[in-house]
């Protein structure tokens, strides 16, 4: 049928006039006898002579195509093709040995840190490069000279309280001095927030170098400059006037050299945060005498605490509710008589990681509790939390807890919680991570009456962020991802697993995660995709965190299933903890440990802006054509009375015509209509049938509904539709269709679906699982889109200036007089 019909067609131009000239024949005649296999060659014919020509000349892209060769990086013995550290793969080493103090008077901290750097690359290093990340509080920093603004007509009161204490103040790392093993100072520059010391000689492959660095640095007053460290003082009236003081990012640490950059020198502009090398610890914190200090690692000199609060500690391993180790009674004691003189030395070691914050104040509060855990090396985790009076009863309850259920459910997910404590402190900061240290905001309030509550978002606020930057520990601070670079890499896959930790604390906890809640980002303006880098980002919190996260959401529920995609993400998580990933060897592990081709997934969520926007243009049902020309003339004939009556033939009703009046006129024509059976009709079924083979005579037995659906993708996103069927008896089923029905052609398509039963209805994604932009193009039929309207509010009062300056005139006079003021009560 299809080679006949193209013998009389060449080209798009006499397709189209062949094409319309049947349809001109049967419109109003008898379009609806066109069913089944005839249908079938007019859309065969359609595909075959205009289809590819739009596809190769126009819009065509393979959504499908491989990345390999395009926008991943040629494998290497360093990180191998299936997405795993090659045979060769290596990384720096660098470990430190600090002494800081605080002055708690001036705010400012002095250290002196001893650094052995390990070259373990292959190459000669003839000088180091160093963060100091702290430098962007200088008024010449990059970032304070390419800060940008909106041309908004408003300016909040915090930006220009900001603007005032960068004239009076300023941050960044004074008194550097660098000396190297033989006591000789070693050349160093500074770079805006980088620095380079120059080595005496090249450092050979397998080489370490030792060195020390002496600095000081004024801590910034969070709450007015921003940032992620700094103090906050609680002098307001009623206040006990002291402070916390949070240490991060607070000594110059030595900058990545990895396989595939070399030196990582992009400079710090804010955004995009940090990423570094792995090493051991041992930090000595000077505090005033009745601080208490919490820091990344383990307490080392215990000895420092009470004999009563080493006790609480000990208890606190393997208790399951939080334990003080430092009661609210002793840090009120603390709050109300500061010790005017006198310091202590806390010291901390960590091994194994890749940076070190800690925390002070004479307000912390300090519980603690036990995690059990299946580990040799650490089976029970300290997870523990530092907090101010102000902070209660909010973090007793939950931020504890929260660290716990946090271990908990990323165990699962990624790998064995590697350290020996996790720890939550409250400050100023919204929420910050370091290795085996958080920081976090959220607390209850009080009113003005003195009434203490919290609203709801406050304490789903803690939870969330705690469980968010405990959730850090494992990605980036394990799984070593260069946030500087790529910001999903951590926040995203951080924000996916949290997604997964505050359904498991609550179903109701309103997580960042579900697909109908990422729909209003997806069609926004302004959006760069999710591989952009971290300080070009718009719209950070959703392009980097909840797009990802939900990304991978879908990933898990709708695309691999749990087992496949559970299973992946842990050999991404183990092949890469205390190691470096790419974004390339994330996408290539998910691939490989799920055999599962997903270059079109990562294509659509991670490199363009494209959204999910799927509709169910149209359904046609048929039914196979009979081989008996009474059954089909019968079946035209029926479809051809349901036409509408021509409305001349209606409105010539009552008229007789020629043929009705005069029985002269009337023949075998008048007799018989098109649907009346004809000899050659019954001879050519007969001899069809004679002629038949078995095959064909199977065939001919089909009686199944054939239903076809044209699927439109408007939003660009390449995905498996999911389709849910509705039939006559009431029953339903749901067919999950795979995103490759887009490989041929990604903005429309044709697929079929056979059924006994009758189809009434269909809905595209019926669980809202996809993030599908726009529901009523899912529905077929479409359905009326129900809403309410609200009354537009009254306008404001236009402009008077005589009534606004409290004037008024006479009916008799111009005048303007002052309007005495409206009688009061009498
Ligand atoms: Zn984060």
């Amino acid at each position: 049928m299809f080679t006949a019909l193209l013998h009389y067609t060449r080209g798009l131009r006499s397709a189209r006039a062949f094409r319309w000239g049947k349809f001109r024949m049967r419109i109003g005649m008898l379009l609806a006898s066109v069913a089944g296999v005839s249908l079938m060659a007019t859309a065969a014919l359609a595909q075959q002579s205009v289809g590819p020509v739009d596809q190769t000349k126009g819009t065509f892209e393979d959504k499908f195509r491989q990345f390999e060769g395009e926008d991943w990086p040629t494998p290497t013995d360093y990180r191998n093709a299936s997405g795993a550290p090659g045979h060769r793969y290596w990384q720096q080493e660098v470990d430190y040995d600090i002494d800081v103090s605080l002055n708690e008077a001036t705010r400012t901290l002095t250290g002196r840190e001893a650094v052995t750097y390990t070259n373990n690359s292959p190459d000669a290093l003839g000088y180091l490069w160093l963060l100091l990340d702290q430098q962007n509080y200088r008024r010449d920093s990059l970032a304070e000279r390419s800060r940008t603004y909106t041309a908004s007509d408003t300016v909040s009161v915090n930006e220009i309280l900001r603007v005032q204490r960068m004239q009076g103040w300023e941050g960044g790392f004074n008194d550097l001095k660098v000396t190297g093993p033989d006591g000789r100072d070693l050349p160093f520059t500074i770079v805006d927030s980088m620095m380079r010391i120059e080595l005496p000689r090249p450092l050979a492959t397998g080489e370490s170098f030792a060195f020390t660095i002496d600095f000081s640095l004024p801590l910034p007053e969070t709450s007015v400059v921003g940032g992620r460290s700094g103090y906050e003082c609680f002098t307001k009236p009623g206040e006990d006037g002291n402070c916390l003081f949070l240490a991060a990012q607070w000594f110059p640490r030595l900058a990545v050299y990895s396989d595939y950059e070399g030196w990582h020198n992009a400079q710090f502009l804010g955004s995009g945060e940090f990423t570094l090398e792995f090493g051991d610890y041992d930090v000595s914190i000077t505090a005033p005498a009745d601080h208490t200090v919490a820091a990344t690692g383990e307490l080392q000199n215990t000895d420092i605490l009470s004999a009563e609060q080493r006790a609480r500690l000990a208890e606190a391993r393997t208790a399951d509710a939080p334990v003080y180790i430092v009661t609210p009674a002793e840090a009120a004691a603390a709050e109300a008589r500061p010790a005017r003189s006198g310091t202590r030395t806390w010291n901390f070691s960590a091994d194994n990681v890749r940076d070190f914050g800690w925390a002070s104040s004479r307000k912390f509060i300090w519980d603690a509790m036990g995690v059990d855990q299946e580990s040799a090396e650490h089976p029970v985790v300290m997870a523990m939390s530092f907090y101010p009076k102000e902070a209660r009863p909010l973090w007793d309850t939950y931020s504890t807890r929260s660290i716990a259920h946090t271990i908990d459910v990323y165990n699962q997910f990624a790998f064995t919680y590697p350290y020996p404590t996790a720890q939550s402190v409250n400050g100023p900061v919204g929420g910050m991570e370091y290795p085996m240290i958080t920081f976090n905001g959220p607390r209850p309030v009080r009113g003005d009456d003195g009434r203490l509550t919290y609203t709801e978002r406050a304490k789903n606020g803690l939870i969330g962020v705690v469980i968010h930057e405990v959730g850090h520990i494992y990605f980036p601070m394990v799984v070593n991802s260069d946030e500087r670079q790529w910001t999903w890499m951590d926040e995203g896959l951080n924000s996916f697993l949290q997604f997964q930790a505050e359904k498991l604390w609550d179903a109701d906890f309103p997580a960042r995660g579900e697909p109908s809640s990422i729909i209003e980002y997806m069609v926004s303006q302004d959006q760069v995709p999710i591989m952009t880098q971290s300080d070009s980002l718009l719209q950070f919190g959703n392009n980097a965190y909840a797009k990802p996260a939900t990304a991978l959401v879908i990933l898990r529920e709708t695309i691999l299933g749990r087992e496949l995609f559970d299973r992946a993400f842990r050999e991404y998580a183990q092949r890469w903890a205390f190691k470096r990933p790419t974004p390339y060897d994330f996408f290539r592990t998910m691939e490989e440990s799920s055999g599962v081709d997903l270059d079109w997934f990562w294509r659509g969520w991670f490199y363009s802006t494209d959204h999910v926007d799927i509709s169910l243009e149209n359904v046609t049902a048929a039914t196979l054509e009979s081989a008996d020309p009474e059954v089909r003339n019968r079946a035209a004939r029926e479809r051809f009375e349901q036409e509408p009556i021509s409305r001349t033939v209606e409105n010539n009703r009552g008229i007789e015509t020629v043929v009705e009046r005069d029985p002269a006129t009337r023949d075998f024509y008048n007799a018989t209509d098109r649907f009346t059976t004809t000899a050659q009709q019954r001879r050519d079924a007969e001899s069809a049938a004679r002629r038949a083979d078995a095959d064909r005579r199977a065939a001919q037995g089909f009686d199944d509904n054939i239903y076809r659906f044209t699927f439109r993708n408007v939003g660009g996103l390449v995905m498996p539709v999911i389709l849910k069927l509705t039939y006559s008896d009431g029953s339903d089923e749901t067919i999950r269709i795979p995103a490759e029905i887009w490989r041929r052609n990604s903005q429309q398509v044709i697929w079929q679906h056979v059924s006994s039963k009758t189809l009434v209805s269909a809905e595209v994604d019926p669980l809202r699982e996809t993030a599908d932009a726009n529901r009523p193009n899912n529905l077929f039929p479409r359905q009326i889109d129900e809403r309410t309207l609200r009354l537009a509010p009254p306008p404001p009062p236009g402009e008077n200036r005589m009534r606004d300056s409290d004037v008024e005139v006479s009916p008799d006079s111009t005048a303007t007089r002052v309007r005495r003021p409206a009688a009061a009560a009498q």
